[in-house]
């Protein structure tokens, strides 16, 4: 039993439970100090977005809360992380620095840096594999490539077997008395003047043990209805688990495991949570072609997209941010993007559709603000999801494929209750009006309080002409291969 103490760094795993570096240094017997480095000056890592900094302080206090109640502390401190553990392992004395991976390039390269620093002073260290279902190298082919199609990509993964089982939260930490930690306070993270985020703290309770209660809940109710219904914003049909995914709240283990366990106590769920564990599959497939693009957010996954011809439209990329492109179901999508840091995913597939194909905006600048905005703005799941949208990434919708938002809010929000909810200028509009506000009779706008183009945008762009325009820049873009 080692006496000296292993500082635990904290990265992306922001929880107690199934956490192998927490589990292993506690198992050591000695003290463990709990460390988050809050590192802004590594070049390699990208800067978070303004919601999800709002969820990472939430998370850090959830964090240290959980730790006080074991009797111990979370040391918070700021830098490069390299620099920061290594002052942290020599004030400390400790003997090794263990950790979780994060299986991408930037957050690799830094750990590689803590691995040099440490090293330098002989101080061990131990990596320990955790954001994934399956290593991302061991799913590469012959030829190095990663997987490009999801469909054998999750068979893959499904026939590897389940992943391991999760491990318990430790029972005891000892703790290291008299370290300096900065309060969460103090990292800035949330917004002051103005402050933004009521709606964020109206919709959410980050942490861990909510994360739990969350998938808990799911998997009680909704998950049974989740195949048919889980493309309907207008119900809470989804178990809204990604950003505690994102920050590591929960681990796709325990969400595996603990699907397939209600899966096999009632077989009825078996077809909700099979769905609802590919979507999981779609995170892990986002996140591998990640691990191999590390320029996914850059880049086009498909060369010929380098000569697309997307159009620089400062006006119309800010009407859409701020929900007043004319289309209701884009706008509902969009504020409640910006008033609760999430959007429902259909409805993020019609909004990014028609930035890209019916207003021909760069997707680059639309996941640069979804990145912004999201509570949940993942570094493999928004770029590749964006990328899927345009037709450059993997496995990508066709170009060709142009949502008709119109139809869409037919389809998916039928009585326009989530219109209604979130533009509600168009509130008293009777449903099928709803959804193109354009089509209603002069009394019909005037008896719901409508004035189009003054109380309510007319459409940014005519639905068939920005489909034809999208159809032929794609075309030119064929015959220029
Ligand atoms: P559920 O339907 O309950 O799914 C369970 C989990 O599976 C989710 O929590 C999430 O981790 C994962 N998941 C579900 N759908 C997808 C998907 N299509 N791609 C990848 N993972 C998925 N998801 C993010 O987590 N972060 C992002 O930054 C992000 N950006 C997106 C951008 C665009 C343009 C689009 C179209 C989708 C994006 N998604 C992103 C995927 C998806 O919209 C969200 O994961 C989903 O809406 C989260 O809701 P939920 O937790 O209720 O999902």
């Amino acid at each position: 039993m080692s006496s000296s103490p292993i500082i635990v760094w904290f990265r992306e795993s922001l929880r107690l439970s199934d956490h192998p570096a927490l589990y292993t240094a506690a198992q050591a017997g000695g003290p463990v100090v709990c460390s988050y480095i809050y590192d802004q000056e590594s070049p390699e890592l990208r800067p978070l977005g303004g919601a999800t900094r709002w969820w990472l302080a939430q998370s850090l206090r959830a964090l240290r809360a959980e730790l006080q109640s074991l009797g111990s502390d979370l040391v918070i401190r700021r830098g490069p992380a390299a620099k920061v553990l290594g002052d942290l392992a020599a004030e400390t004395k400790a003997a090794a620095v263990y950790w979780n991976d994060v299986a991408q390039s930037g957050p690799r390269a830094v750990a590689d840096g803590v691995e040099a620093a440490l090293g330098r002073i002989d101080v061990k260290t131990r990596v320990f594999a955790d954001d994934l279902l399956v290593d991302p190298a061991e799913m590469r082919g012959k030829d190095g490539r990663g997987p490009r199609v999801f469909t054998p990509f999750w068979k893959r993964v499904l026939a590897l077997g389940a992943p391991p089982k999760p491990l318990p939260t430790p029972v005891r930490l000892t703790p290291l008395a008299g370290l300096a930690s900065l309060a969460v306070d103090e990292l800035g993270l949330e917004p002051t003047k103005p402050d933004w985020a009521g709606g964020l703290r109206d919709a959410w309770r980050p942490g861990a043990r909510a994360a739990q209660q969350r998938l808990t809940q799911f998997l009680e109710t909704a998950v049974g209805s989740y195949a048919a219904e889980r493309d309907r914003p207008d119900i809470e049909a989804t178990s809204r688990l990604s950003p505690h995914l994102r920050f590591g709240e929960i681990s796709p283990r325990q969400v595996f495991h603990a699907a397939r366990f209600a899966a096999e106590e009632r077989p009825a769920l078996a077809k909700g949570i099979d769905k609802f564990l590919s979507e999981v599959g779609w995170r892990e497939f986002s996140r591998h072609l990640l691990f191999n693009n590390p320029d996914l957010a850059t880049r086009n996954l498909q060369p010929s997209f380098d000569a697309f011809p997307w159009i620089q439209n400062d006006a119309a990329l800010a009407a859409w941010q701020r929900g007043q492109t004319g289309y209701p179901i884009v706008d509902a999508g969009l504020r409640e993007l910006w008033h609760t840091g999430s959007m429902h995913n259909r409805v993020r597939m019609v909004v990014a559709s028609l930035l890209v194909k019916h207003l021909l905006i760069d997707w680059r600048q639309g996941e640069q603000w979804f990145w912004d905005t999201l509570v949940d703005a993942d570094p493999g799941s928004n770029p590749a999801s964006w990328q899927w949208v345009a037709g450059s990434g993997a496995d990508a919708a066709p170009y060709f494929r142009v949502f008709n938002p119109v139809l869409q809010g037919e389809k998916f929000d039928p009585q326009g209750a989530y219109v209604k909810r979130w533009v509600p200028e168009l509130a008293r509009l009777p449903a099928p009006l709803v959804h193109q506000p354009w089509a209603a009779k002069p009394l019909e706008l005037a008896e719901a309080g409508v004035a189009l183009g003054r109380s309510y945008p007319a459409p940014a762009v005519d639905h068939k002409l920005g489909r034809e325009r999208a159809l032929a820049a794609y075309a030119r873009l064929r015959t220029s291969d």
